[in-house]
């Protein structure tokens, strides 16, 4: 079969960083399928099948050391199964690999597979179900004619059936003692009537087995097959050391002849996220006992659906401030209290948490005993820190100041200024200026670029965001000035105090990790980055500092201000109830009055969210879109501050 023929339409490359040296190719074929090629043939070969002779023999020349993968996603999972059947879209993905018409052997391609030096696995979620293998590329052939057999004819025989049921039962025994689990399920009890989500996804002998009739749950699994699993519902993905040319012959030798499913997926559109859960659910308390030896209060919130909003993610900026552990956080009263250990807040990944119908705020406290003693004042200090996001004055600024290419001189130089600075920086800006509580200056080192950040976080309510940046503007124009103004004493002393501080080494085990992660993933392996820097240091002198400082100042400043802007009207309302004092259910009464608020209100929660983007139109200083203003940029090369790496260019 020619490619020319199936392809009926080749899409935009899609964005990839410049660190990315893979090929892309989106396509769609005309059976309706969807796929992303992927080509690694730009990356070297890796070398350890070359060191000797002797390793190339029989043994290993089926092994050349290039693995390839594949992904099928199906656009169905557990929302679409029948209320009789809960747990049947995950028991059809198990049957689904039971052997194909072509190739009958049951577990003939994962046996395959693993011959062949890979894995597959599969997972089922609520709109989803996701199939995938890895294998040595040399097998990538054979491998993709077992695997999209089982797409395009899977046998799912009635013997089978038996089997693949202890399979999900196990599956069930070993996840139920898990908490969250458990907690999904909890949750899933309180779905409104008519509401996919209130099913058992997992499956178990209990809605598989026990006064199920065999040849009627035959029947239902080929055609749950036959609904859903069709070319029009798939997406592929293949990534391989080929060409594209060599994937997309691939693709259509393999995928082009899956057919089409009847059904599309399933309707949403008229399902709602205020309705998605009964009353219950906002009005009762659950104590449950827990599996794992620990205590914790979850408050659970229903939000419209994040994925609408993935650009702005407006759900990560909430559990950013909740989550905070700093100064003047919840987290930080709670633990000088010692009622809490941690509190973790925002929406979890599962396709429980979020969904095309709703997306779940989470906040976790996992309390002290005596902080589950002191329930009443927990539950009061959460909602007040809640009631304040939903109205929230608070405005965060960062000033992103590029320096460029970074080098070990440069880095130290910047160390050097961020420890002259700071005593000046809170002095003034929050001692005396009053701009916040919470702030910093903040060195950055970014794909080998070097910046530095400064940040205040305060209130509309207090300071407009333009005047706070103004101040920081302000500040930073005098940088140079502080370091001129100290004796050389005083700078040695400086310069000292950061050497030593070098020479202390890693404090915990978790920081020596961090710190050797880091060089891993920057590909920088910059293992002895603190002696060098050391090293360099202490022949730094204030001339040396001061000529960096001037020369960035007049030959190269550039500054990106970030603004997240606050309320500038704060209600009296939540003022009144951030400061009111109350018992527990008092609290859980404003719960059901921010409730009745979301359904009975014109202003529904997907408004309350929204992101608008401030700053007058015809000034060419602020960006309107992100996206044009990214296409614009110049960009850096990646650079490597390691010397002893040689620099790409
Ligand atoms: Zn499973």
């Amino acid at each position: 079969m020619s490619t020319a023929s199936v392809v009926v339409e080749y899409h935009e490359e899609p964005d990839k960083s410049d660190g990315d040296s893979k090929l892309y190719r989106a396509l769609t074929l005309s059976n309706g399928l969807r796929a992303m090629l992927i080509s690694d043939s730009y990356i070297d070969e890796p070398s350890i099948h070359r060191t000797s002779r002797e390793s190339l023999n029989s043994s290993t020349e089926n092994f050349n050391g290039k693995l390839a993968a594949c992904a099928v996603l199906v656009g169905v999972g557990s929302f679409s199964e029948p209320q009789q059947y809960q747990g049947l879209a995950h028991f059809v993905e198990h049957m689904i690999f039971m052997g194909s018409e072509k190739f009958p052997v049951e577990n003939e391609f994962d046996s395959f597979v693993t011959k062949s030096g890979g894995f597959s696995n599969a997972h089922t979620e609520n709109e989803e179900t996701c199939f995938y293998f890895e294998l040595d590329q040399s097998h990538l052939d054979r491998g993709m004619d077992l695997f999209m057999n089982l797409m395009k004819a899977p046998l799912m025989l009635p013997d089978a059936m038996s089997r693949e049921r202890s399979a999900v039962q196990s599956e069930f025994e070993q996840t139920h003692m898990r908490d969250e689990v458990r907690r999904d399920q909890i949750l899933a009890s309180l779905a409104s009537e008519g509401y996919p989500h209130g099913t058992f996804s997992w499956g178990n002998y209990k809605t598989l087995k026990e006064g199920v009739d065999d040849s009627s749950l035959h029947k239902e699994i080929h055609k749950f097959w036959r609904d859903h699993y069709g070319s029009n519902r798939m997406v592929v993905a293949l990534q391989a050391q080929l060409s594209l040319d060599e994937l997309e012959e691939l693709l259509v030798r393999h995928c082009a002849d899956i057919p089409t499913s009847q059904q599309n997926s399933i309707d949403v559109s008229q399902l709602n996220y205020q309705k998605a859960f009964r009353k219950q659910f906002y009005r009762d308390v659950f104590l449950v006992q827990p599996v794992e030896d620990v205590c914790k209060l979850e408050m659970t919130w229903v939000l419209p659906p994040m994925k609408d909003f993935y650009r702005s993610k407006p759900d990560m900026f909430i559990s950013q401030l909740i989550g905070y552990e700093g100064d003047g956080s919840l987290c930080a009263y709670l633990r000088h209290r010692l009622w809490c250990i941690s509190v973790v807040a925002g929406v979890a990944g599962s396709s429980f948490d979020s969904n095309s119908i709703y997306s779940l705020f989470n906040i976790c406290i996992y309390l002290s005993d005596d902080g589950f003693d002191h329930l009443d004042e927990v539950l009061e200090a959460t909602f007040a820190a809640k009631t304040l996001n939903e109205d929230d004055s608070n405005t965060i600024i960062t000033n992103y100041y590029q320096i460029g290419p970074s080098d070990l001189k440069m880095e130290c130089i910047m160390d050097l200024v961020e420890l002259i600075v700071e005593e000046p920086f809170f002095n003034q800006l929050r001692t005396q200026e009053q701009l916040g509580y919470s702030l910093g200056i903040h060195q950055r080192i970014g794909y080998g670029v070097l910046a530095f950040l400064i940040t205040i976080n305060t209130q509309e309510t207090k300071h407009r965001a333009d005047y706070v940046e103004q101040r920081i503007e302000a500040f930073r124009s005098r940088m140079a000035e502080l370091v001129s103004q100290m004796s050389d004493t005083e700078f040695k002393s400086i310069r000292e105090t950061l050497i030593s501080g070098k020479k202390l080494g890693d404090t915990s085990l978790d920081e020596e990790v961090l710190r050797n992660w880091s060089e891993i993933v920057t590909k920088e392996y910059f293992f002895n980055r603190i002696e060098a820097q050391i090293q360099v240091l202490s022949n730094l002198t204030k001339e040396d500092v001061l000529n960096f400082l001037n020369d960035n100042d007049k030959n190269n400043l550039r500054k990106l201000s970030v603004q997240v802007v606050g309320n500038h009207n704060q209600t009296s309302n939540s003022t009144a109830q951030a400061s009111r004092s109350g018992s527990l259910s008092d609290l859980l009464d404003d719960g059901q009055d921010d409730m009745a608020y979301e359904t009975d209100s014109a202003k529904p929660m997907t408004e309350k969210i929204k992101l608008e983007f401030l700053g007058e139109s015809d000034d060419p200083s602020s960006i309107k879109d992100i996206y044009a203003f990214k296409k614009d940029l110049y960009v850096f090369p990646v650079f490597n501050t390691n010397p002893n790496i040689a620099k790409k260019s």
